[in-house]
């Protein structure tokens, strides 16, 4: 409870604020993250299937183990939790508000966020490689290997694979180098490079920073708090100060 109050002290009496979100918070809405102990990576090696090296080798096998990991069917059943409305709350309260999520589920704009960098892409829109023509989610889902109308060609992900680079780079910097608080919500930080960016804006800036997360992350060290609770449950009572 110290800690909750500590956090909701310091997001008072800041302005500018940066949540730096991962799968872990969308889990309270059904979509299972990666590393939780029955996430998805409890099911084999999902790093290799959703990499570019895997579309590149065989695009075919990798559309069907996309749809799978990234269950795409249910995309549109699920809303936004506590966690995320949180975020919107702390926005309509008139604070300047940056999302760098990991995300690629859409749940913050759905809750209503207006400042959502995707730094991970989108699970909303492919692509073909060719002639660069952008399909939705429907129709990825109409065919079991989504092809252009045009060429014929396998469309791409507009999900950054593993072995990609990351979108919104330079946006997100900006926003971390000008934020007076940065808050970590729902991620094990281990996927480079965003999870540097907590460690590089203590160093660089000395950025006031803070965690909620389930478990102890490997980055933990760099944080000013660290909550380790459910987001769900750390945004409640956060809500009894602020
Ligand atoms: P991760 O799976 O590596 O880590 C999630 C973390 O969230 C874990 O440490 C876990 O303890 C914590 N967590 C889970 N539920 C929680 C809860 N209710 N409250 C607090 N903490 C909770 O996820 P990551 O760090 O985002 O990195 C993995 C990659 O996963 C990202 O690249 C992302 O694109 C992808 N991913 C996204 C989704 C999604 O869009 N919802 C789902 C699965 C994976």
């Amino acid at each position: 409870m110290e800690t909750n109050r500590a956090l909701a002290e310091m997001i008072q009496a800041s302005q500018k604020l940066v949540f730096l979100t991962g799968a872990g918070i969308s889990t309270e809405s059904g979509i299972p993250d990666f590393r939780s102990s029955g996430g998805i990576y409890a099911n084999g090696n999902v790093e290799h299937y959703i990499s570019r090296y895997f579309y590149n080798k065989s695009p075919k096998d990798f559309w069907k183990h996309f749809k799978e990991i990234f269950q795409l069917k249910m995309l549109g059943n699920y809303e936004p939790n506590n966690g995320h409305l949180f975020i919107k709350a702390l926005e309509d309260m008139g604070k300047e508000v940056t999302v760098l999520t990991q995300n690629i589920d859409g749940l913050h704009q759905k809750a209503g966020s207006k400042h959502v960098l995707e730094l991970h892409g989108t699970l909303r829109s492919a692509h073909c490689p060719k002639c660069k023509r952008v399909y939705n989610l429907e129709y990825t889902l109409k065919n079991d290997i989504p092809r252009c109308e045009l060429d014929d060609f396998i469309l791409d992900t507009d999900v950054v694979l593993f072995g990609d680079a990351i979108k919104h780079f330079d946006e997100a910097i900006n926003a971390v180098e000008s934020c007076d608080l940065l808050i970590v919500m729902g991620s094990s930080l281990n996927v480079t490079p965003v999870n540097a960016f907590p460690e590089y804006a203590k160093r660089s800036w000395n950025t006031k920073l803070a965690i909620i997360n389930k478990e102890e992350t490997i980055k933990d060290r760099y944080f000013d708090v660290v909550i380790h609770e459910k987001i769900g449950k750390a945004v409640r009572n956060l809500r009894d100060f602020i």
